[in-house]
């Protein structure tokens, strides 16, 4: 196990939900912490910080296609997709206020969903819902149709890049094209595909933008980015104009350069990395196939990234398989969210018609670009006792007291 790993876990399985800050990117961000100017101030301290802004910015930009000017700096990823719907939305309605309709994926992380939920509560949107296939891919068929029956009060379109629970990575191409003839904005959530991904512009059209965090692709937390273009969303915070008066708030120099390295690093590995990742996912696939010949690969047929796996184990809790790996030291993250104690299955899962038994029993194992054998083939040692303990559970009806922290 690496330095950087998680101490208590044997075997991080989560790269998903945050994976390990790269070198390149923890010594760009205890480097540039020391600078002292805020990048708005004009001395010589403010302007040296502001370099290191914009030279983070350039490489960003070089990274992912675009121009320098495109890039808004944000908090992470939910802020990013906070302001591009929001934002969008509000644009959208100003310029026509019969442009009132959203048109969103079911399979969206809820950073997305629950800013399009909130503009229905509170700023009168519609919501039109794109449905997802049992392949874990968005129906673009359905999207051809809707569009070609009448466009003109869409305000936006929003589909991801590719899914964080499934790994399934949608014909954002395509997508981004039928928005393109009809002229309509559209958002790709790219938080989870950046990292991993080596076209970087597939979900461009002359008004689009992209969501993209650090801390999926061996950054820090707490920075990321909105990629706009050709559309200009309007601000969720009001204050000091920063980020071309899109993003106001003290530019965070240290993030952003820790940001910078990070991806840099990710795309010039990405050729090496990547083969590596999905054979540690092979291996993994087989491992479980092995020991629980009964278990499901969730969108199996799709093309998925490299990293993410998500398996099926009939018969079981994912509340009660992920505590008792989690006590075995295992890390991995259950497709279910749990309300209030209440499991409930994941969204997503459902949405792509997964039954609802299955969905109950499905785990996230998500590889990072520090995996190691090890990591998977202590998942494979602990599964088979897990699985007999969750299924006695299972059958019993209690709740599994696996004594995890
Ligand atoms: N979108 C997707 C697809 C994600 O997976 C996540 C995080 O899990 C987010 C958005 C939110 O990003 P952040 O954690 O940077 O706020």
């Amino acid at each position: 196990m690496t330095d950087s790993k998680s101490a208590s876990a044997v075997a991080y399985l989560d790269h998903a939900a945050t994976t390990a800050m790269r070198p390149a990117a923890l010594a760009a961000l205890t480097e540039s912490a020391v600078e002292l100017g805020n990048p708005s101030s004009l001395h010589s301290a403010g302007r040296r910080s502001r370099r290191i802004v914009e030279e983070s910015r350039e490489s960003i930009a070089d990274r992912l296609g675009v121009r320098p000017s495109d890039v808004v700096f944000t908090s992470g990823g939910t802020e990013a997709d906070n302001l591009a719907i929001k934002g969008l939305f509000w644009a959208a309605v100003a310029a026509d206020p019969d442009r009132n309709t959203v048109l969103v994926s079911t399979i969206e992380h809820h950073a997305v969903l629950d800013a399009v939920e909130w503009l229905v509560d509170h700023e009168g949107a519609r919501v039109e819902w794109i449905p997802a296939g049992i392949n874990g891919q968005v129906d673009v068929d359905w999207l051809a149709e809707r569009l070609a029956r009448d466009a003109s009060h869409i305000a936006l379109c929003a589909v991801m890049w590719a899914n964080n629970e499934t790994g399934v990575v949608q014909p954002v191409e395509s997508i981004a094209a039928m928005c393109e003839e009809y002229e309509i904005p559209f958002h790709c959530d790219g938080v989870q595909a950046v990292a991993w991904l080596p076209e970087p512009a597939r979900w461009r059209s002359r008004k689009s933008s992209l969501a993209i965090s650090a801390h999926k692709f061996g950054g820090p937390v707490g920075v990321g980015a909105l990629v706009v273009n050709g559309v200009t969303p309007h601000p969720l915070f009001h204050g000091g104009g920063q980020e071309i008066d899109v993003r106001s708030g003290t530019v965070a120099t240290a993030l952003i350069a820790s940001a910078a390295a990070a991806l840099h690093e990710t795309a010039s590995n990405r050729s090496i990395e990547v083969p590596r990742v999905r054979e540690l996912s092979q291996r993994l696939r087989a491992g479980i196939a092995t020991v629980a010949p009964e278990s499901v690969v969730v969108g199996e047929a799709s093309e998925r990234l490299a990293g993410i796996n998500s398996v099926a184990f009939p018969g079981c809790q994912a509340d009660a398989l992920l505590m008792l790996l989690d006590s075995v030291g295992v890390a991995c993250s259950a497709g279910s969210a749990c309300t209030a104690g209440v499991p409930r299955p994941s969204h997503v899962l459902l949405a792509m018609g997964v039954p609802s038994d299955q969905a109950q029993g499905t785990l996230r194992f998500s590889l990072g670009w520090n995996s190691q054998p090890s990591d998977v083939d202590a998942l494979i040692a602990a599964l088979p006792a897990v699985l007999e303990r969750a299924r006695r559970a299972n059958r019993g009806g209690s709740r599994v007291a696996a004594g995890a922290s």
